[in-house]
């Protein structure tokens, strides 16, 4: 009986917060490539900061006006994000999507719903100081989702609504101004933390120049092919300054990432690469897809996601204001004639040699557009549409994806 006790002691603490900080500190060693180990670092030292201070957490959804939360010295989660990257480790966090059901998450809902619940709802992050709802890419479930993750950890709970389609249109841009200083007002009462306007003008500033050389970043990714391992395909689809606050490791990342793309260069003798965009649903589903791609002589130079957290930004007086406009102009709450225009923008940067649309199970917001965004580039480039799932593997076909990429390869090559 005693020793049951300490077993199940020693287990517990194994399993504790400050166990898991030690474990997210060693993760970064099992790369050699430098600014893998610097997205890995960074994304641990986030999370551990998360274990230690609770009372400063703050569980988000995708494309949320994060800067408002760093300049109160608030930790969000993208609970979307992090259970997917949670998700891939089966052992650790058993049946997480089979679980989501159990919690209200409908069976017909995308996948990035099932990892959020299936997985926050193990106890990887402590209870949060506050949950903070959206509609964000005009996503109805991400409300639902947030709501219920609240819900069930009884946590205060405050969602803002995005006007879809900004054209520049001022009631929208004021609308979205109250939302944002409406959430400032709620997370003050809540927490005591402020939200000073001068930090929030510094941070906006920073956030400016980090973007300027992301772009930078962004055109190597598409002059250059590489082998370089996933994490540089993810940080195409947001900067690590939206992700985990740190700006200082952002910027350091960007000029790491950027001498990895030249050391790590294919050359292909007597031959040219076919450069691929890769548009809808990010690159998620197919491991070690630069290997299989650059068997094939091919790699991928534009992600379209990416432009979900790389929008235009001005400056202005208000930076509240400023924040505003930018989550207004991400390529997901602008029309869709405009998102097609910043796809034909982008591809007519580089000659691109094909085009893979990727939709994924159950995600009614990109999956709708694809016929119309198909057609307008048809005549154009080769396309391929694949269907497939950003996060549940069980839903993901890896022969099929290969199939479906080596004909697209084909249609190239013809
Ligand atoms: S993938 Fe689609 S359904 Fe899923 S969270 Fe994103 S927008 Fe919503």
């Amino acid at each position: 009986m005693v020793e049951r006790t300490l077993l199940k002691n020693m287990l517990k603490l194994l399993y504790s917060y400050p166990f898991r900080t030690i474990t997210c500190a060693a993760v970064p060693w099992f790369t050699k490539i430098k600014s893998d180990k610097t997205i890995f670092s960074m994304i641990m030292k986030h999370l551990s900061k998360g274990f230690k201070n609770p009372h400063r957490t703050a569980w988000i959804p995708f494309v949320y006006p994060v800067e408002i939360l760093y300049a109160m010295n608030l930790l969000p989660y993208m609970t979307e994000i992090y259970g997917n990257g949670f998700s891939r480790f089966p052992t650790f966090f058993k049946d997480a999507f089979e679980r989501a059901l159990h919690f209200g998450i409908p069976a017909d809902a995308c996948s990035f719903h099932h990892a959020s619940v299936g997985i926050f709802t193990q106890g990887v992050m402590p209870k949060p100081r506050l949950v903070l709802g959206g509609t964000p890419t005009g996503c109805e479930d991400q409300y639902h989702t947030l709501r219920l993750l609240a819900k069930n950890f009884k946590t205060e709970f405050y969602s803002i609504d995005y006007p879809r389609n900004y054209e520049g249109e001022k009631e929208k841009l004021d609308y979205f101004k109250a939302e944002l200083y409406g959430l400032i007002e709620f997370v003050e009462k809540e927490t005591g933390f402020e939200c000073d306007k001068e930090s929030l003008k510094v941070i906006n500033q920073r956030y400016r120049d980090i973007y300027t050389k992301y772009e930078k970043f962004m055109r190597l990714k598409a002059e250059i092919p590489t082998t370089l391992y996933e994490s540089h395909f993810t940080a195409f689809t947001f900067t690590l300054a939206e992700f985990t606050g740190d700006l200082d490791k952002t910027e350091r990342y960007i000029e790491e990432g950027m001498q990895d793309i030249e050391d790590h260069k294919i050359t292909y003798e007597n031959e040219k690469p076919l450069r691929l965009a890769w548009l809808g649903h990010p690159i998620i589903p197919l491991r070690k897809l630069q290997y299989y791609l650059a068997e094939k002589r091919a790699f991928i130079g534009y992600q379209e996601f990416m432009e979900s957290c790389v929008p235009p930004v001005k400056t202005n007086s208000d930076p509240v204001e400023e924040i505003a406009e930018k989550y207004l102009s991400a390529y997901t709450n602008v029309p869709l004639g405009k998102r097609i225009e910043i796809i034909k923008k982008r591809l007519s940067e580089y000659k691109y040699d094909g085009i893979v649309y990727m939709t994924s199970w159950g995600c009614h917001q990109i999956n709708s557009t694809a016929a119309y965004i198909l057609e307008e580039l048809k005549n154009d480039y080769p396309i391929v549409q694949i269907d497939s799932d950003c996060c549940n593997p069980k839903n993901v076909g890896e022969q099929q994806l290969k199939m479906r990429l080596q004909a697209l390869i084909e249609m190239i090559e013809q």
